[in-house]
């Protein structure tokens, strides 16, 4: 029998169904259900669960903020940690550093900091938690500039799968705090705290975009292609393609900015490639440059990813020909669902030089689909939506974002080849039996 001073609900407990829902962000049901679910109180309660689990033959899946686009955390045979409840955190200003647990929102942690002057490179969206962002490496407000949130994790306090409890930093357990950057939803030991450092908040902040009808398609993703090497750091240059832009103007695209800049010279300059662009005279609304708290800018982006809602989410990273591109990005367009449905298009151009860590997949663009639907009788319409075209996209694609997987309905590459390699070795180090449940699926390596 299990003991832990926490809350433990089995599979033939009356509320199992709704306790595992509560779980979710993706209200798809992907049917799969863990044999318990812990909610536990301490790490004693985690240690505990972890041998309960070995000693039963079942399996561990974890989850925080339970916003895997694919219901990671729900495998069968598996007893479920759910870490919602290590939702402390703590922010020492003279050092510039912060501990949080992996349960605290990310919108959360830097709505905190932003009031003390202070800045993390957080997630785009409210309920995200930081311990499934920073495990998959972490796209920021700022990250252009900042870089991967998980570049910014110094350290990490984590339950291995023989139940020790260890510190990983680049000078004690190097190699697990090497995994521990990028390994996403492959990781394979219980995060309990994340040792993090801050930075002073940017002096501008805000927002500025232009949107085009779909008609101008063609030329909206040529111009983004194009500028796309030389949009300035400071700006995390996007578009977003929908059946509604900004939920009034039909089908088009959102030519979105955030800027965070730390001069004015700086700000001037982030805002010349939309105010200098050579397509803006076809936008059908102009917004300038507008000053926004951290709050309203994720009021903002709420309006794409409602709750509530079913989700079928795939990816890839890109640096393929704009023309070979093209006819992708109309099928994409002319098959879209209905709002909140949405393509995300983000011009990532990504630095020279990264952190040594597992995270190593990254190209000049960023392409998501994301399909939504609230009723699930439309789930068979709609649920293969973005899978399907990322498959035929796939010999254009370098591989996918962690972020968005959906690597129960489609296989690709997440990680380089000799980092996975490199994972699988550290994995067999820290839990030669396997407790920890692995990816959805994984590519084949060619090395
Ligand atoms: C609406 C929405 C917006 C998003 N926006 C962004 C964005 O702006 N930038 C970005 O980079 N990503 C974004 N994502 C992706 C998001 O970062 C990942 O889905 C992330 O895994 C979510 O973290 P979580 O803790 O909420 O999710 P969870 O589903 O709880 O975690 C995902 C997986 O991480 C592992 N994990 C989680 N916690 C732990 C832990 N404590 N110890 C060990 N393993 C753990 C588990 O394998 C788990 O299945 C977004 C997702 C959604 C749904």
């Amino acid at each position: 029998m299990l003991k832990i001073k926490g809350k433990l609900s089995k599979k033939s407990d009356s509320g199992f169904e709704k306790a595992i829902f509560s779980t979710l962000f993706n209200q798809h049901d992907p049917g799969r259900r863990p044999e318990m679910m812990v909610e536990p109180q301490d790490v004693d309660d985690i240690i505990a669960t972890v041998r309960y689990a070995q000693a039963n033959g079942l399996k561990i899946s974890v989850c925080s903020g339970g916003h895997s686009w694919s219901a990671n955390h729900l495998r069968e045979g598996s007893i479920l940690i759910n870490m919602k409840g290590f939702n402390r955190y703590a922010i020492d200003h003279a050092a510039m550093t912060a501990t949080a647990g992996p349960g605290v929102g990310g919108s959360v942690l830097l709505g905190e900091l932003f009031n003390r002057g202070l800045f993390f490179p957080a997630g785009h969206c409210k309920g995200v938690c930081i311990g499934g962002y920073l495990l998959q490496g972490g796209f920021a407000w700022n990250g252009r500039k900042l870089g991967l949130a998980c570049e910014s994790v110094i350290g990490l306090d984590i339950v291995t799968a023989n139940g020790d409890y260890v510190f990983a930093s680049p000078h004690e357990n190097a190699d697990l705090y090497w995994a521990a950057r990028g390994a996403g939803a492959g990781f394979f030991g219980v995060v309990t705290c994340f040792h993090l450092q801050l930075y002073p908040k940017p002096k501008y902040y805000g927002m500025m975009a232009h949107v085009f009808s779909n008609k101008h398609l063609e030329h909206v993703f040529r111009w983004a292609h194009e500028v796309g090497p030389n949009v300035p750091t400071a700006v995390e240059f996007q578009l977003l393609m929908s059946q509604n832009a900004l939920n009034l103007l039909g089908p088009g695209i959102e030519a979105v900015a955030p800027i965070f800049a730390d001069s004015k010279d700086e700000l001037n300059e982030a805002k010349a490639f939309l105010q200098n662009s050579p397509i803006k005279s076809k936008a059908t609304l102009r917004v300038p440059f507008v000053p926004l708290h951290i709050k309203h800018m994720y009021r903002l982006t709420m309006t794409h990813y409602p709750y509530q809602h079913h989700w079928g989410v795939d990816n890839m990273w890109t640096s393929a020909p704009i023309d070979e591109l093209m006819p992708h990005l109309k099928t994409i367009a002319a098959t879209m669902p209905p709002p909140p449905a949405h393509l995300l298009w983000l011009n990532w151009q990504p630095p020279q030089r990264r952190s040594e860590m597992a995270f190593s997949m990254e190209d000049k663009v960023y392409i998501a689909l994301y399909g939504a639907w609230k009723n699930p009788a439309n789930t068979p319409q709609y649920e293969s939506w973005a899978p399907e075209l990322m498959r035929k996209m796939e010999p254009l694609a370098r591989g996918i974002q962690l972020a968005d997987e959906g690597l129960h309905k489609r296989t690709a590459r997440f990680v380089s080849d000799a980092h996975l390699q490199k994972l699988d070795q550290i994995r067999w180090q820290h839990d030669p039996e396997g407790l920890f449940n692995p990816w959805h699926s994984r590519p084949r390596l060619e090395l």
